[in-house]
């Protein structure tokens, strides 16, 4: 077992926090929901460094003044995305799914002869891979150093850095305005949101669009996903404070559509104002914030709950296996499983193992947790009678590929958003 949170010292690495709202600036946060002291979801530290790991507080804040959902406390981003072992290609649903996206841009805005898409946050290139495929000058922005070679490979340039205001000025000045900028995944991770739309406003070339996509704070509530919060989320979006921070960049949100992929995702479609006009779908989403009350304090108080009573039954079930004998362990090792072992207190003991196909990820531990990392083949070889489905929202596709394992009498439990067996 893990020691109690509140047993373990934090880090000495200086916080960013100030206490006041990324997005409005003002003061007064409000938490709603302390997931404790953690390590951090995507640096999965080896067996040697386990004792040097740094620990930081992890909790989910609401803006009493403008709304916005986001974490109280913020980590240096050296320590987040310099080395990042999160690799888009090794999902086949997700490559399957920028596959999908590169051709929904491209039929609504075709690529004219060399137009140019930058993808920010490019992972190892393999949305920037399709985008060229439908005739784009495909480039990447992307601070991970240790992912830039992996897009090089595939023929992807890659500016190894954050996005701001000075990225943005120069890239226009080396390669010229940029017809479709893209961002999956990584808008929730910026804290200067200022000089990030700055940039983008700068590098975006007239009639262009912005496309966005991110877990949406409405499927968070709705699958109670609280597992989805971890340091690099800084901020929960929905469409409402969205459009007010676009508003004052000269942006202006013309379509969203809400996704399946991952825990429910929100693809919104950006342009310089007055470019377009507006489609119905943004109008009846905001209405669907509205109803499900994601501007109130009280939604975010009943998370809290269900997160509570997830980790009881949790415990509860996996106690239970432990006392009839069962050999229980984890399949994949996203980093939602780093917050959901932490909250639930779980370790070696509970989980013997949790398998993960990303090869950077094995031979490594969970963060804070510590439990082992392994290749699938170790699913064959030890045949545990439980693996419980740290990577649920992938659950369709993992019980696909390890039917060999069902078949063979192995059974499957999932966390969220309710601990049951499938
Ligand atoms: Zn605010």
């Amino acid at each position: 077992m893990t020691p109690p949170l509140d047993t373990i010292t934090p880090s000495p690495v200086e916080l960013l926090s100030s206490g006041s709202c990324l997005l409005c600036g003002r003061v007064d946060l409000e938490v709603v929901l302390d997931l404790g002291l953690t390590g951090l979801a995507n640096n999965l530290p080896m067996a040697a460094d386990r004792d040097r790991e740094p620990l930081f507080p992890l909790r989910l804040a609401r803006c009493p003044h403008c709304t916005h959902v986001q974490l109280a406390d913020r980590v240096p981003p050296e320590l987040l995305y310099g080395h990042y072992l999160y690799v888009s290609s090794a999902s086949s649903t997700l490559t399957a799914h920028l596959g999908s996206l590169a051709a929904a841009i491209a039929a609504r805005v075709p690529a004219h002869m060399g137009a140019a898409s930058l993808d920010i946050g490019c992972n190892d290139g393999t949305l920037a891979t399709f985008m060229r495929g439908h005739g784009f000058r495909a480039r990447g922005v992307d601070p991970a150093e240790n992912l830039a070679p992996r897009s090089r490979a595939k023929g992807i340039d890659v500016e190894v850095d954050y996005f701001h205001r000075d990225t943005a000025r120069r890239l226009l000045e080396r390669h010229g305005p940029v017809r479709v900028i893209t961002a999956t995944n990584s808008f929730p991770h910026i804290p200067d949101l200022h000089s990030y739309l700055e940039g983008v406003a700068l590098l975006l070339a007239t009639g262009g669009v912005f496309v966005i996509e991110a877990h949406y704070l409405l499927d968070l509530i709705e699958q109670c996903a609280f597992d989805t919060i971890y340091h690099e989320h800084c901020h929960f979006w929905r469409l409402g404070p969205m459009m007010e921070l676009f508003a004052a960049h000269g942006l202006e949100i013309f379509d969203c559509e809400r996704l399946p992929i991952h825990h429910g995702q929100l693809r919104v479609w950006v342009q310089h104002s007055g470019a377009r006009r507006p489609g119905p779908r943004v109008a009846a989403q905001l209405e669907a914030e509205r109803a499900a009350g994601l501007h109130e304090r009280s939604v975010y108080d009943e998370l809290a709950r269900r997160a509570c009573s997830i980790r009881r039954d949790l415990r509860t079930a996996l106690d239970g296996l432990r006392a009839e004998g069962k050999r229980v362990a984890g399949y994949g090792a996203p980093a939602k499983a780093s917050t959901l072992a932490a909250w639930c207190g779980l370790g070696p003991s509970d989980l013997m193992w949790i398998a993960d196909r990303n090869e950077l990820k094995q031979g490594r531990l969970t963060p804070g947790t510590h439990i082992p990392i392994v290749a699938p083949e170790r699913i064959h070889s030890d045949q545990p009678d439980t693996l419980l489905l740290l990577a649920w929202n992938f659950a369709d596709e993992i019980q696909l590929q390890l039917a060999g394992y069902r078949a063979r009498g192995g059974r499957f439990l999932i966390p969220v958003p309710e601990v049951r067996p499938i």
